[in-house]
């Protein structure tokens, strides 16, 4: 994510010249929760005895009267004999609930919903979850995250799931560790356009008035990380290395020819430094959405309003750190947005902006007592997850830190390694500090702690010799 507020004044490399000069940097889950603990800052997300494969969601969306008419299809495999399971769901009301085939009672309440079939799940066996929905899904207005899930636009809606809002307009197990594949099959009035996370899977269909596009995204995705964007677009689709690259954008706002060439350049560049591209397409979705902040959706990341370079640079890395390689847990985000933010300070420095070194050294002359330094980047908090210094800046200067320590050679080989490695899947810091010491040969937690978990200015690095 970033925020088009502070993150994009921060981030043009205008700014940071600015700053060269001399500002100041400023500024319950049930029974058997023992087997997977919850999220430390999410506990009400996700749910135990089952492991989600693949989504199909069927959506059937007027824009008109923001009506949606949906059927979610879950296929999951069970851990453990299941008398009943629980879904994250806060979406519209529940019309009809199947289990295999067969009618299930459910049972809502709060954030989740308890399906009971009427034969129990056996262990081990591949069960499918039909649930049927229908109304006005609404967005999640947090006071600390802002607002997140599916977002109603003039012209449409889109969903921007971080970290919470996928169950706002369908049933899922949000937990950051059970990622699966989706199919999104979107139907609109004809002449709407519909776009999701991956690539098309055959032609539009059209009958009676109403188009249906079908969307699959076939590497695994984490709940937060699924989209739709559906309303008045301008779409441009090229291939670019080899990697398809669909963007949009809405015309009633202006993309200025940016965003289609900056994703095919981004994608390029940092596939030379972190390896290959892990999803089968790359593109980008500008729309009037009001929410102040770009997310980095898998495969398609979208832009509120508009965008700039290295916003595009910000979310594409992403797809590496974030989408690819996922935290465990919230509580570690500073994987997703200090490799993010890091991969700037990398672009600029390659694209005739400040070095990466000057960029560190103007934030580290930030006096110890500012409130800067007041949060741990391993640890910020629920409510400070989203913090610009504490995750994003402090994430990019740990990277740097730990760069100084250990060298160049073995710091890009690092960046490549985490992301091939851990393709696909979940990983926490200290996953991070024990491949960083296996590449290196050298003792890192304390630079770790010093600049991970602790609230107050580190010491300086020594740097490799
Ligand atoms: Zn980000």
């Amino acid at each position: 994510m970033m925020r088009r507020t502070r993150a994009t004044a921060a981030a043009s490399a205008a700014a940071v010249l600015l700053l060269l000069a001399g500002a100041p940097a400023g500024a319950a889950a049930p029974a058997g929760a023992a087997l997977t603990p919850p999220d430390p800052y999410f506990p009400l997300g996700g749910n135990q005895g089952y492991d989600v494969r693949h989504y199909d969601l069927d959506l059937d969306f007027t824009p008109a009267s923001h009506l949606l008419d949906a059927r979610a299809t879950i296929t999951a495999s069970a851990d453990r004999p299941l008398a009943s399971f629980r879904l994250d769901y806060s979406g519209p009301a529940v019309q009809e609930v199947l289990v295999d085939g067969r009618a299930a009672a459910y049972r809502r309440d709060g954030q989740k919903l308890t399906v009971t079939p009427a034969r129990p799940i056996r262990p081990g066996a591949v069960f499918g979850v039909v649930v049927r929905y229908r109304g006005t899904p609404e967005r999640i207005s947090d006071p600390a995250l802002g607002d997140y899930g599916w977002i109603n636009t003039p012209d449409g809606a889109v969903a921007l799931n971080e970290p919470d809002g996928a169950r706002t307009w369908y049933p899922l197990n949000d937990d950051l560790r059970d990622k699966a594949t989706y199919t999104f099959r979107i139907t609109t009035p004809t002449g709407v356009t519909a776009l999701a996370n991956g690539e098309p899977a055959g032609p539009p269909q059209t009958r009676d008035g109403r188009t249906t596009v079908t969307w699959q995204m076939r590497k695994p995705m984490a709940g937060y990380l699924s989209m739709v964007a559906i309303g008045d677009f301008r779409v441009t689709r090229s291939t670019d290395g080899g990697l398809p690259n669909i963007t949009a954008y809405d015309p009633t706002g202006s993309d200025d020819g940016l965003l289609h060439p900056a994703t095919a350049q981004a994608v390029a560049w940092e596939r030379k430094r972190f390896g290959a591209y892990p999803f089968d397409s790359t593109g980008g979705i500008i729309d009037q959405v009001g929410v102040g902040y770009a997310l980095e959706t898998q495969s398609r990341p979208v832009y509120d309003g508009g965008t700039d370079e290295l916003t595009v640079v910000h979310e594409i890395a992403h797809q590496w750190y974030g989408d690819s390689v996922t935290p465990s847990t919230w509580r570690d985000i500073w994987l997703n947005e200090g490799f993010a933010t890091y991969t700037e300070w990398l672009w600029q420095e390659d694209h005739g902006g400040p070095t990466v070194q000057q960029v560190f050294d103007t934030y580290y002359e930030t006096p110890a007592g500012d409130p800067f330094w007041n949060l741990e980047t391993g640890d910020p908090g629920r409510d400070e997850m989203f913090n610009y210094d504490a995750v994003y800046i402090r994430g990019a200067m740990t990277l740097h830190a730990l760069r100084t320590t250990i060298g160049d050679r073995d710091f890009f080989d690092l960046l490549r390694t985490w992301a091939r490695t851990h393709r696909y899947g979940t990983v926490d810091t200290g996953d991070l500090l024990r491949l960083a010491e296996k590449i290196s040969h050298r003792d890192l937690g304390p630079l770790f702690d010093a600049w991970l978990h602790t609230a107050a200015k580190p010491p300086l690095p020594t740097p490799a010799r």
